[in-house]
């Protein structure tokens, strides 16, 4: 009696457990307690995007933040879900745009961003320090900062330079695609031999500000130039591996490394073509065919930046989705990111998404998908702590070093 008891339980002991791991395989939820862990380190992590292009869409299609819209990546709804707590929104005009129309374009732009954060001072704080990164942070809103995308929009003048930092840039990609008067670009022919005179002029008040100086998008002699002049930190504030990804915009192992001696940060772009080399060759391959499209795409956007990313990137989904282009997914940044750290340095990594400026990958069709990268980290056997340094900490404390050298530069010139 008691031997056939044990043995029906036994049975039924061994039913229950089939019965939850099918329904765990079924729900995709794993036994092992780490995604439970991941979204507690999420949640409590302060995480910082460096590199995202809304203001674009604030002045092309008067988008309002508030607004949930799956057509761009970035809106308060979905900042909340993926927890993010500072954004770097990027303000930029096309190289080709120069003199006084690139400064007035820059101009609407800053003014879009604090607009929005006067607008809903609930959810954003405007933020020029890491301090007030922190400050926001502790009072439950999202710290909005700027950055600038292209040396051009200061108009060769640093008087322009000291005025767009007063209205609270705090940081400048020194080019964009194409050279400027004073830098070259990765995208374009030397013009330059890298920094001019004027170029490490720039670098050097850059430093006096505490604006942080942004080697993404330079070529390889001008980070090196910058290199040799910047008095602090520098970050790449969305680029990605040149080791995985032979594209000009990324960084190569010898730089990754030179940047971790500066005390500076990459953090990791996630648009396709720069995560994934199959992708890159694909597009290239393809030539005509993707010139087809940007001229379709030039007809349809003219000069809104805005419309021609989201159908840019629509487009570029669908060739990944019908094989013409080997479908890239999210998991491809962590491969980045991990790359970088083991070369770099796991203090010399950060996020740069390149939201509403990008063509996502699958899996990170937006912001509200970022937990994911704390998870796929922590199952790869990143600590606790190494991960909160990716998410944010890392920016934060360029952030920090870029102040301490104003602070030491300006009393320094006060003597
Ligand atoms: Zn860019």
């Amino acid at each position: 009696m008691e031997k056939s008891v044990t043995k029906t339980m036994r049975v039924e002991l061994l039913y229950a457990t089939a019965v939850l791991l099918l329904a765990a395989a079924l729900t995709g939820v794993r036994a092992d307690g780490i995604s439970d862990r991941a979204r507690a380190l999420h949640k409590r992590a302060l995480i910082v995007d460096t590199h995202d292009d809304t203001p674009q869409r604030m002045v092309w299609e008067k988008f309002d933040l508030a607004h949930r819209d799956p057509k761009g990546h970035i809106d308060i709804p979905r900042m909340r879900d993926g927890n993010l707590g500072a954004i770097f929104f990027s303000i930029w005009v096309p190289s080709k745009v120069t003199g006084p129309l690139a400064v007035s374009r820059a101009l609407k732009q800053i003014d879009a961003v604090r607009e929005q954060v006067r607008l809903h001072p609930a959810d954003l704080a405007l933020a020029t320090t890491a301090a007030e990164v922190r400050a926001a942070r502790a009072q439950g809103e999202i710290a909005a900062l700027m950055g600038m995308e292209g040396g051009h929009m200061i108009d060769d003048d640093l008087g322009m330079l000291r005025l767009y930092a007063a209205l609270g840039v705090r940081y400048l990609t020194l080019t964009h695609f194409g050279n400027n008067n004073w830098a070259d670009a990765s995208t374009d022919k030397p013009a330059h031999n890298g920094l001019t005179d004027f170029g490490k002029d720039v670098v050097r008040e850059l430093n006096r500000l505490g604006v942080i100086v942004d080697i993404s998008h330079v070529s390889d002699k001008t980070f090196y130039d910058v290199l040799a002049v910047t008095q602090a930190p520098v970050f790449a504030s969305h680029s990605s591996c040149r080791a995985i990804c032979n594209h000009p915009r990324n960084m190569n192992d010898d730089m990754l490394r030179a940047l971790a001696k500066n005390g500076g940060v990459i953090q990791i772009n996630f648009h396709y073509t720069f995560l994934s080399q199959e992708a890159r060759d694909a597009n290239l391959a393809l030539g005509k065919d993707v010139a087809i499209v940007e001229q379709e795409v030039e007809k349809l956007c003219g000069e809104n930046e805005a419309c021609s990313v989201i159908e840019g990137g629509r487009r570029a989904r669908e060739m990944m989705a019908a094989g013409k282009i080997p479908r890239v997914s999210w998991e491809k940044i962590v491969e980045h990111i991990d790359h970088a750290v083991k070369v770099a340095g796991v203090d010399h990594v950060g996020l740069g998404s390149d939201f509403d400026g990008a063509t996502m990958p699958f899996g990170m069709e937006d912001v509200s998908k970022l937990p994911q990268i704390t998870e796929a980290l922590l199952r790869k056997g990143y600590s606790e702590k190494d991960i909160e340094k990716i998410l944010g900490g890392n920016t934060l404390r360029v952030l920090e070093q870029a102040e301490r050298v104003s602070r030491s530069m300006q009393s320094g010139s006060s003597k």
